[in-house]
């Protein structure tokens, strides 16, 4: 099995309906987006995928949610914008972006602090 990684970033707030805790109030993060994708065969120049596909899908999805109140964003209606639900955000809009044979998101991990990190296995 083959697994590449890419780490990005996005800044923007959010609000935790029905937590009780501080991130029921209003604030903002600088989340680290950790994407790992897999693949059990290689293309014939000897590569999951090009970096510069994996990467230009991901900066389309962090256009998304960069410098956004993430509540308002249509994903998050009717869930909060955790950094769980965000990890599996980033994982689902990717699965549909990637059309590679073969390839796999296997993990997304949100980190929304230096120690706090949230993964989402598909
Ligand atoms: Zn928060």
């Amino acid at each position: 099995m083959y697994e590449l990684k890419v780490i990005t970033n996005f800044s923007a707030a959010h609000q935790l309906r029905e937590f009780e805790g501080a991130c029921e109030d209003l604030h903002g993060h600088n989340w680290k987006v950790e994407i790992y994708v897999t693949s059990e065969t290689l293309t014939e120049a000897g590569i999951v995928v090009d970096f510069r596909v994996l990467k230009k899908h991901v900066k389309t999805i962090m256009a998304g949610l960069d410098h956004k109140f993430l509540n308002d964003l249509d994903a998050f209606k009717d869930e909060n914008p955790s950094s769980e639900n965000i990890a599996r955000y980033v994982a689902e809009q990717l699965s549909s972006l990637l059309k590679a044979p073969g390839i796999k998101v296997s993990r997304v991990a949100a980190w929304e602090s230096e120690t706090a990190c949230a993964t989402y296995y598909p």
